[in-house]
């Protein structure tokens, strides 16, 4: 059944304590009454807030850090929630360092008769992670090597034993397209294509700097995401090596401009595309050399997550926790575009901000806590590489080992019901079980990742909790309208992601109807209020990446 808010006083109750799937108990405790007063409007006045022009981006470090957590704890606080850190705040500090790379830099591709000179953000982007002043590759030798994969399990192996310390790696983004379904999961990415691998291997393998080859088809966004994305200062974790262990000049090129620069080393671009996608393939010297100086402003700054609970009511089940995150940050002040310099990100991430806030409310409004303690985490740095959930992991404040699952919300669905909702990476725990059972009760069903090949899975902050063993739930909107014809769902999110994504044009639009969002977050109130009930806690399946070591953090948690 699909419940509807259109009926009576009378049929809503009954119909919630249906979706909650409940008996008389649990009936008692109100669960189907908080589901039901999740309220689309709410979500929509959080979101006009936290991406208004006042809130400047929400960029970290900036005013429009201080007015965001300023918000959500002002709103965690109305809705009646505990401070999150056993410190008595409301706020966990994350000390991150902000690089701004002068954008004077130039990369100059020399070698065979000839010098290339590629111009910053129009033909690439690049930076250093390093907290230094300045940079610099001198005349690096530059080597193609593929995908830039190595993955024993698959025996795959781009660098075949090639020595490529002190050199300039060239790299493909994805993974290997190769044809056989059984190696890198298919169609779906698995880690080894994310860009954040490529720079971690060079960095392993000594290399001196990394050049990812941007494509928009196979990464799922164009060139400007790219160079919107690494133009403005950058933040990472201030680690205690001064990120020493990362490659010197960490950069992406575009297609054309690998296209030039393999067309001057005398290389069938194409033809070493083709040849990457085959285990068998050989790196390739391009008898080129690499040379750019990045000079840096760098500062270091607090940033903060925002942490918020509700303790559990049962005496031994409160010392085990369920997470919700959801980032409140975004780009800040960047490139113009049209006319403005706001990185909005009502969508991303304001909407998911939101929801956290309205999900919270939801579950101050229980008659009886759950047993479990709740806890509302508004994450830091997402954009600049999920570094706020990151840190949380690295220093959690409740542990680990009894955090019994994360439910993340990042960009919310502003579109209308759907008769669908996507788990991406679905089949990875027994979370998904549980997701089930509350979308048949919604009349709903469940639909993999329509774009697994862009490995989402790995793009958002419950990444940093499955790292660390934590099982999560990362939900999509769905794709099936109600009331629109078949298709329209994928089209309006190829639009969103084309027109606005990472892009100041991420506003709220006359478009816009928050009753999916509301019954989306039903779900994952629901979701969350099960697990946080239920006996035993989610675990990972047989086959997921992340078991090993949730099994490890469990066995060290029981000593
Ligand atoms: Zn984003």
């Amino acid at each position: 059944m699909r419940f509807d808010f259109g009926v009576g006083r009378k049929l809503i109750i009954v119909c919630a304590a249906v979706i909650a799937g409940i008996g008389g108990a649990l009936f008692a405790q109100g669960v189907g009454d908080a589901a039901a007063s999740i309220d689309g409007a709410r979500i929509l006045t959080h979101i006009k807030v936290l991406s208004s022009d006042e809130f400047e981006g929400r960029g970290p470090g900036t005013k429009g850090e201080d007015l965001s957590i300023a918000y959500m704890e002002k709103q965690f606080r109305a809705a009646g929630l505990e401070a999150g850190n056993p410190d008595g705040t409301y706020l966990q500090k994350v000390p991150l360092v902000g690089i701004r790379p002068d954008a004077s830099m130039e990369f100059t591709f020399a070698g065979h008769g000839a010098v290339l000179q590629a111009l910053f953000q129009k033909d690439f982007v690049a930076w250093t992670k390093r907290m230094v002043n300045s940079s610099q590759l001198d005349k690096a030798e530059m080597v193609f090597v593929g995908y830039g994969v190595q993955a024993p399990e698959y025996k795959w192996d781009d660098f075949k034993g090639m020595d490529v310390r002190g050199k300039e790696i060239v790299v493909l983004i994805n993974d290997p397209p190769v044809p056989d379904e059984r190696m890198f999961g298919g169609k779906a990415m698995t880690y080894y294509g994310r860009w954040t691998y490529k720079f971690e291997k060079a960095a392993e393998l000594g290399a001196a700097g990394c050049i990812i080859v941007h494509e928009t088809e196979r990464a799922g966004y164009p060139w400007e995401v790219v160079r919107n994305s690494w133009s403005a200062e950058q933040f990472d974790l201030a680690s205690a090596d001064k990120n020493m262990n990362r490659v010197a000049v960490e950069s992406w090129i575009t297609h054309e401009e690998a296209e030039s620069l393999f067309r001057a080393a005398g290389q069938d671009f194409a033809d070493l595309k083709a040849k990457a996608a085959r285990i068998d393939f050989q790196p390739v010297a391009l008898g080129m050399t690499a040379s750019i100086e990045i000079y840096n402003k760098i500062r270091t700054i607090d940033s903060h997550n925002v942490i918020a609970k509700l303790t559990g009511s049962d005496a031994k089940l409160k010392n085990q926790y369920v997470i919700y995150t959801a980032h409140w940050d975004h780009f800040g002040i960047g490139p113009e575009v049209n006319g403005d310099k706001i990185y909005h990100g009502a969508v991303d991430n304001a909407s998911g901000s939101a929801a956290l806030l309205e999900i919270a409310r939801a579950f101050h409004e229980l008659k009886v806590a759950p047993k479990r303690t709740m806890i509302f985490l508004s994450v830091t740095g997402e954009e600049q590489g999920l570094l706020g959930s990151r840190y949380y992991a690295e220093h959690p404040l409740y542990p680990v080992a009894s955090t019994a699952a994360d439910i993340n919300m990042d960009a919310i669905n502003v579109w209308g019901k759907t008769r669908d909702i996507t788990v991406v990476g679905n089949g990875k725990s027994s979370l998904d079980d549980v997701v089930a059972a509350v979308a048949k009760e919604q009349g709903r069903r469940v639909d993999s990742d329509p774009e697994p090949e862009k490995g989402f899975y790995y793009r958002s902050d419950h990444f940093s909790f499955a790292k660390v063993g934590v099982p999560a739930f990362d939900p999509d909107p769905g794709v099936d309208f109600v009331g629109k014809p078949a298709g329209w769902g994928i089209e309006r999110r190829k639009k969103y992601t084309a027109e606005d994504y990472h892009k100041p044009s991420d506003v709220i639009k006359s478009d816009w109807d928050m009753s999916g969002a509301a019954e989306d977050c039903q779900l994952y109130f629901l979701v969350g209020y099960r697990v946080a009930e239920a006996e035993r806690i989610p675990e990972w399946t047989a086959t997921a990446e992340f078991r090993g070591i949730r099994e490890e953090s469990l066995r060290k948690a029981e000593k």
